[in-house]
């Protein structure tokens, strides 16, 4: 039976020293580690500190009554999490219903029987690691519909979701936000030359050095292809280029090493950026902040390539570290 606990701790909240001692001697034979508490106020406070996978609780105590314990007990760890099974005397239906209304698991009554009570700790334990799977599972899923399979960056639907979000927080607000547009230059020839994996590799690379020039709050995707976006909350226009330049630069300084053994590559490549913000009288809704971030980059493109276009007002202007910039 040792395996059942398997070293957890499990909190007994009951005001019997004797019935304390016997619940306790049957866990550990369960190979859980009993915690004890005589008071509700002080089990409460336990269950805070050591997070018992599972709490056995006697409804009728001195101070707080055990329907109310449990909902105390639930204000930071739901049911599922901390399952509490409610051990008592008290088997009258209506207690039976108040327990389990205020999140009970399950009711074991007194005096109880070890055979049962070892069978009901362990149903309760069953069902907490089938949340617990469940709950694992969402995140993961969640995780993957936001995330770009190769790069790891936030995916198309992410950014155009965050997008939204700033446009709408912006124009109510009046905070300014910007949204950067990346492509990479003649990345075509990159998988002509070295191949498609090369290029898988060296898609990867620029995200990752996207997310090291940009600060923890700004959201860097895969706009599709070889572009990438960066959305930069409270950050104007002159902010965003100043990044954006940064981002240019560190690109074009970078040698992404791709391949493996005789066939590894240095890849040198540059990029092109356009650049919007809001507010700004000729962008009124979100996909024009899209719109105008490319005819940005169109002209960075058209003009030469590997340099940071923004779109002002209407006017599209290279931007330029130090100097000759009137954004
Ligand atoms: P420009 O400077 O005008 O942007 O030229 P470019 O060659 O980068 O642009 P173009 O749009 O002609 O080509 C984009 C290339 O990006 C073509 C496509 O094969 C490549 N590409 C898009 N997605 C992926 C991907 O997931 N992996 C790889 N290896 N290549 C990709
Ligand atoms: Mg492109
Ligand atoms: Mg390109």
């Amino acid at each position: 039976m040792a395996d059942i606990g398997g070293g957890r701790k499990v909190l007994i909240i009951d005001d019997s020293k004797f019935d304390v001692m016997l619940l306790a001697d049957v866990l550990r034979n369960m190979g859980f580690i009993p915690i004890c508490s005589n008071t509700s106020r002080e089990g409460v406070m336990v269950a805070e500190e050591e997070l018992p996978s599972i709490v056995l609780l006697d409804i009728v105590m001195p101070d707080i009554d055990g329907i109310e314990t449990i909902k105390l007990l639930h204000q930071k760890k739901n049911p599922m999490e901390m399952p509490v099974i409610m051990v008592t005397s008290l088997d009258k239906p209506e207690y039976v219903k108040a327990a389990l209304d205020a999140g009970a698991v399950d009711y074991v009554k007194k005096p109880f029987s070890e055979m049962e009570l070892v069978a009901r700790v362990r149903a309760a334990l069953r069902q907490k690691q089938l949340y617990e799977e469940l709950k694992q599972m969402n995140e993961r899923l969640t995780k993957l519909a936001v995330t770009d399979g190769l790069t790891g960056v936030y995916n198309h639907m992410y950014l155009m979701e965050k997008l939204k979000e700033q446009f709408h927080i912006s124009s109510r607000y009046g905070h300014c936000f910007s949204f950067v547009m990346l492509d990479i230059d003649f990345f075509k020839k990159v998988n002509d030359r070295y191949g498609h994996s090369v290029g898988d590799c060296v898609l990867k690379g620029v995200s990752k050095s996207m997310k090291e020039s940009v600060r923890s709050a700004d959201i860097v995707g895969r706009y599709g292809g070889e572009e990438f976006s960066v959305i930069m909350p409270m950050v104007n226009a002159e902010g965003a280029c100043v990044a954006s330049e940064r981002i240019r630069k560190s690109i074009g300084e970078e040698e992404f090493i791709c391949g493996e053994g005789r066939d590894v590559e240095g890849v040198k490549i540059t990029v092109s950026i356009g650049v919007s913000s809001c507010p700004d009288g000729h962008i009124g809704g979100y996909s024009e902040m899209v719109v105008a971030a490319d005819k940005a980059l169109y002209e960075a493109k058209r003009s030469g390539r590997n340099r940071v276009y923004c779109f002002r007002e209407g006017n599209i202007k290279e931007f330029k570290l130090n100097g000759g910039n009137e954004l």
